[in-house]
């Protein structure tokens, strides 16, 4: 490892601000991802040596200088926040994969920045658990995520509602930590040099093919960033995933799923479903997410504009061409990943028959992924009760699935492609919220990490039938069913 030095430091710098390294009174691994750690060719040594702890808590970054807090705006909930920015985060660094890819080590929970406004720049235990088990599943589902690298007990309390609770840091890495919101806030606050500084920055970073395309290119990027999010919500949606806070500062240019607060998989399907306690009117419910993700996209669009040409109807009209396909992708992603999952040839429309199976769903108040699995078992030679038995009523069920069998012309006669197909986008095992929930609690309340450990390991190969891990297919008991999360970082 020679290139430690994050090349966001190249921007200008008012896109960000040092801050002071972390004193955390008793730095102490918690968890090393060790298999994600060999990506950068990082063997397990490396997470004992004295350098790594003081790195991965924020004490000394990985290369010679001040470590950094990235400014940004975004519009929460749909209102703007003019100021943002990591309030408690820092980049610490740079890691290069075997490919030479510069993934950026980020600190969350490192401490005060300029940006903390009110807050204490502090994460709970609690809080770095779920965003590592959820990133750690997204990655394994092949979702493009943040990774993490690491969490670390700091050895002091924080204060939140719920009273003291352990503080933790949580080592995250990701391609770019590069937001909708880094846009927002550099439009808002620098001249149009800044923000071509940063354009051109980011499509080198991210798509540097782009920049044969000479005045053009800033536009082509928009349209790869949507296509990327329509990409990136149809996987989400196809898991049953709610990310919860899709606000612009949440959203990554790279496609990269970011900032786990109160997310959650899906247990029993309904399209309407939030997780977030303060997301009152539904704004970032299941169903919602796509259109979110072009809103958002909008408000990049907006902040670009000075970018598309000198007059002010050219920058529109190019504006609204580079997204315009942003619907058609999403839909054709999204009808490609159901088709995927229920084993149905891709190539053919089958709108109508997949509107149909989330009815049933939801109408049978079904788990969306055990019933999919029930879905797949059964293609594989199992009995059709399982299948039937995730619904409140069986007839619908037996119903759709003579409807399934007509349309797939039988499943005995899906070909192994297809059969292997559905096994490959069907999970078996999800991180489920009540389970995240248990890893947390054991590991906040009782100095037990064994839950967190277990969970893991249950869901590194989400897509591999394994019974001596039958337990986490379970849904959740009506008394484990977690209703909304808080965002209680
Ligand atoms: P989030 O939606 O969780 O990514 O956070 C939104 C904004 O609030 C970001 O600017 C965070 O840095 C900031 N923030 C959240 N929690 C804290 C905290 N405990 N201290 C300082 N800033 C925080
Ligand atoms: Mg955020």
């Amino acid at each position: 490892m020679t290139r430690t030095r994050p090349s966001y430091l190249d921007l200008p710098e008012g896109l960000y601000s040092e801050v002071p390294t972390s004193r955390f009174p008793d730095p102490t691994l918690f968890a090393a991802n060790q298999e994600f750690a060999k990506t950068f060719e990082l063997g397990p040594d490396w997470f004992q040596s004295p350098e790594t702890i003081a790195a991965l808590s924020g004490r000394q970054p990985l290369y010679e200088g001040a470590p950094i807090a990235m400014a940004y705006s975004g519009h929460q909930f749909g209102h703007y926040a003019p100021l943002l920015g990591d309030g408690r985060a820092m980049l610490a660094g740079a890691l290069y994969d075997t490919s030479g890819h510069e993934h950026e080590l980020h600190l969350k929970g490192s401490g005060l920045t300029p940006f903390s406004r009110g807050g204490d720049g502090k994460a709970t235990l609690g809080a770095a658990i779920r965003e590592y088990i959820v990133s750690e599943a997204m990655a394994a589902l092949g979702v493009p995520s943040s990774r993490s690298l690491a969490i670390l007990t700091t050895g002091e309390r924080i204060m939140r509602q719920q009273g003291p609770l352990l503080g933790a840091v949580l080592a995250r890495t990701a391609r770019s930590h590069l937001r909708v919101g880094t846009f927002q806030y550099t439009a808002a606050n620098h001249d149009e040099d800044t923000l071509r500084a940063l354009a051109d920055f980011a499509i080198e970073r991210l798509d540097p093919d782009l920049m044969d395309l000479g005045d053009q290119r800033y536009a082509a990027f928009l349209t790869r960033i949507a296509d990327r999010q329509a990409k990136l919500i149809a996987q989400w949606m196809s898991f049953g995933f709610i990310h919860g806070v899709m606000n612009t500062d949440n959203m990554t240019l790279s496609g990269e799923t970011i900032d786990y607060g109160p997310c959650a998989f899906m247990d029993a399907f309904h399209p309407a479903r939030v997780f977030s306690s303060i997301d009152h009117y539904g704004r970032y419910a299941w169903n919602k997410q796509p259109e979110i993700g072009l809103w958002n996209l909008s408000r990049l669009a907006e902040a670009m504009l000075p970018l598309f040409g000198k007059e002010e109807a050219d920058q529109i009209a190019a504006a609204e061409a580079a997204l315009k396909d942003y619907p058609a992708q999403f839909k054709t992603a999204w009808m490609a990943a159901m088709a995927a999952k229920l084993g149905l040839d891709e190539a053919s429309d089958h709108e109508a028959f997949i509107e149909e199976t989330l009815s049933l769903l939801f109408e049978g108040k079904a788990d969306f992924t055990r019933a999919f699995t029930a879905l797949t078992r059964y293609a594989h030679g199992d009995s059709p009760s399982a299948f039937i038995g995730e619904f409140e009523q069986a007839d619908p069920a037996r119903d759709w699935l003579n409807n399934w069998e007509a349309i797939t012309d039988n499943p005995a006669q899906l070909d192994a492609s297809r059969l292997n197909g559905m096994r490959a986008v069907n999970p078996v095992r999800i991180a489920r919220n009540h389970q995240v929930e248990v890893a947390i609690n054991a590991a906040e309340n009782h100095s037990n990490s064994k839950p967190f450990h277990a969970l893991l390991e249950a869901i590194k190969a989400p897509f591999v039938e394994d019974s001596a891990l039958a337990a986490y297919e379970a849904a959740p008991e009506p008394e484990e069913v977690v209703q909304q999360t808080f965002c209680g970082t």
